[in-house]
């Protein structure tokens, strides 16, 4: 039987009806070859627009978000009759007058029930993805691809995180393979929208913003995919931001130990959970553009290969707090660190970062919520102070483990720029440091410079070669 590859298509990738058509076309091609499972984003912005149109429920103001959304769903039927059959645009126009009923029902009961707030955010925010799935549908039959619509949820069964659920994998595995083998079995090409799942009650849940990579993942690894394809609207990863580094280059082959560094300190293409599963069951990732379907991408696997120079990217992330703590009592004592990280998961707070020194500790978060209580509790155990306005930036790559002097040639780049929180040699594939935010452009710029650009190594010719 013919190799399952899973391919996800983000949110640009379906934007309009000639995305659609570009994703339309590259599904059947896959079809014709392989066997294909497609998970799928929102169309671009409409998961903006449902959560807005929730917040503003919840602080009684529906209406006022109101006509934008109208307009963002009703692109779906637009594009459904341009590009699906009769019956299928048909299908799709009755489809979204029942989702508009459903979620004015939702945006009321926001408004009315506070305690239920965070699970019929997730609803509201699910409709997206359910209406992106069968737009695709209709669309992909009306190209003779024989499609058809999955509900997610039935596949994805998460705890009761609202907002950024985790999956139970062994539940998630039975039921995506339950689902979508006997349709696989007969050639029919699953839809699937990604980011959205379902508690073991059928209450619908959501992975966190940008979770579709991670939905296409899972159903990867449950299904034992032979390659996972992330199309989206770069071709693959970069060596930094594109919106940073409008000259960033692609870099042909990440390990996941590096691929996961990058996702995890910024660089959006990929969401951090997205590589696990994959690596789990040595499934290789493929990061494609599918605006320029021709051009090569980027392929995570397991292999480390090493680049000239050593670093292969650069990352970063702003909205970035620091907090530090100072006491002498950490002094030889043991339990000092428990007791400073249970203040932390008491509040659900993720902690990034972290360096220690003799009488101190030094930590990085990106959700400030909980702070205010979370320094009040940390008072007992030394002085705390707290600096916000921090970014981090991540220097990746599997050179870092063997190539000496990579260090001294970062800080020397930005040596006018004030770095703190200095951590290297956790994952041995990266160099992870802390900068004023109003900095970080500049610092990225610097940094891409120095390490891609000045030193004269061709990226694309040592890829060609092979060399490493
Ligand atoms: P999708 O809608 O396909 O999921 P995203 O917007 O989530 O796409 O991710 C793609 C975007 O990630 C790119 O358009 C780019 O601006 C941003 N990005 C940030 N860092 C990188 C990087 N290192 N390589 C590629 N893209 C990056
Ligand atoms: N539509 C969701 C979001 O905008 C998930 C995704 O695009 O991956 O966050
Ligand atoms: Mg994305």
């Amino acid at each position: 039987m013919s190799e399952l590859t899973v391919l996800k298509f983000g949110g640009t990738s379906v934007a309009d009806a000639e995305a659609l058509q570009r994703v339309a076309a590259l599904v059947g091609r896959a079809h014709r070859t392989t066997r294909p499972v497609v998970v799928v984003s929102a169309l671009a912005g409409v998961t903006d627009a449902l959560l807005a149109a929730a917040a503003a429920a919840t602080s009684g103001n529906a209406e006022r978000v109101g006509p934008q959304l109208d307009a963002l769903l009703e692109r779906h039927a637009e594009i459904a009759g341009r590009l699906a059959r009769p019956e299928g645009a048909g299908g799709i126009r009755t489809v979204l007058g029942r989702a508009r009923g459903e979620i004015a029902d939702l945006l009321e009961r926001l408004a009315r029930e506070p305690d239920r707030r965070p699970a019929l955010r997730d609803e509201v925010a699910s409709y997206g993805e359910r209406l992106s799935a069968a737009l695709l549908t209709a669309v992909l039959l009306a190209a003779d691809v024989p499609a058809r619509y999955v509900d997610a949820r039935h596949c994805l069964i998460t705890d009761e995180t609202y907002g950024r659920a985790t999956p139970l994998l062994p539940d998630t595995e039975q039921r995506t393979r339950a689902e979508l083998a006997p349709l696989l079995d007969r050639r029919l090409v699953p839809v699937l929208g990604g980011y959205i799942g379902a508690t073991a009650d059928g209450v619908t849940t959501t992975l966190g913003r940008g979770g579709s990579d991670y939905s296409a993942a899972l159903v990867g690894a449950a299904l034992s995919a032979a390659e996972i394809q992330i199309w989206t609207d770069v071709s693959g990863v970069l060596t930094a931001d594109p919106r940073v580094v409008p000259g960033a280059r692609t870099i042909p082959s990440l390990s996941y130990a590096e691929a996961a560094e990058l996702a995890y300190f910024g660089a959006k293409v990929l969401h951090p959970k997205t590589i696990q599963p994959a690596m789990d069951r040595d499934i290789p990732v493929r990061i494609c553009n599918s605006h320029a379907a021709g051009e090569a991408g980027t392929v995570v696997t397991a292999l480390g290969e090493v680049r000239p120079g050593g670093v292969k990217a650069i990352a970063h992330k702003s909205g970035i707090t620091v907090v530090q703590i100072n006491s002498t009592r950490m002094l030889g004592a043991y339990g000092f660190l428990r007791g400073l990280f249970e203040v932390f998961e008491r509040h659900q707070t993720v902690v990034d970062v972290v360096t220690t020194s003799e009488v101190s500790v030094s930590l990085t978060v990106e959700d400030a919520g909980s702070l205010p209580d979370i320094v009040a509790e940390l008072g007992p155990l030394g002085t705390v102070s707290v600096e916000s306005g921090r970014a981090i930036v991540c220097v990746v790559g599997e050179g870092l483990r063997t190539t000496p002097g990579i260090a001294a040639r970062v800080f020397a780049t930005i040596s006018d720029i004030n770095v703190s929180l200095i951590s290297q040699g956790a994952s041995r594939v990266n160099l992870t440091f802390v900068v004023e935010e109003a900095r970080v452009r500049e610092a990225v710029h610097r940094l891409h410079e120095a390490l891609f650009e000045r030193e004269g190594v061709d990226l694309d010719a040592a890829a060609a070669t092979g060399a490493p």
